[in-house]
């Protein structure tokens, strides 16, 4: 029932390298052909008409979808903090074959 205010759209952009591209979201209704932008998670990005390729080959922001979940969720649910993402690599593949 709320009006969705914070209307974004998503866009394929690429780095500043310009190997990778990655999908960022950004705030308004559609991309109206503006040459750079700020995306949802904070990067000053360069912005050019993707091709369909890009479309497919770039990735989603992890970031940007974060922030907006977080804000469509609303709970004001704290930011937890990255600590947890240290996979713990495959020490002991011991497959105890005897
Ligand atoms: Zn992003």
């Amino acid at each position: 029932m709320e009006t969705t205010e914070r209307q974004h759209y998503w866009l394929p952009v690429p780095s500043r390298t310009g190997f990778q591209w990655h999908r960022h979201a950004f705030r308004g209704k559609h991309w109206d052909g503006r040459s750079a932008d700020t995306s949802v998670c904070g990067k000053p990005c360069a912005m050019a008409k993707p091709s369909e390729l890009d479309w497919f080959q770039a990735p989603t922001c992890p970031d940007c979808t974060e922030l907006l979940i977080t804000e469509q969720s609303g709970t004001g649910s704290a930011e937890q903090p990255d600590t947890g993402s240290a996979e713990q690599p495959d020490t002991g593949s011991a497959e105890g074959e005897r």
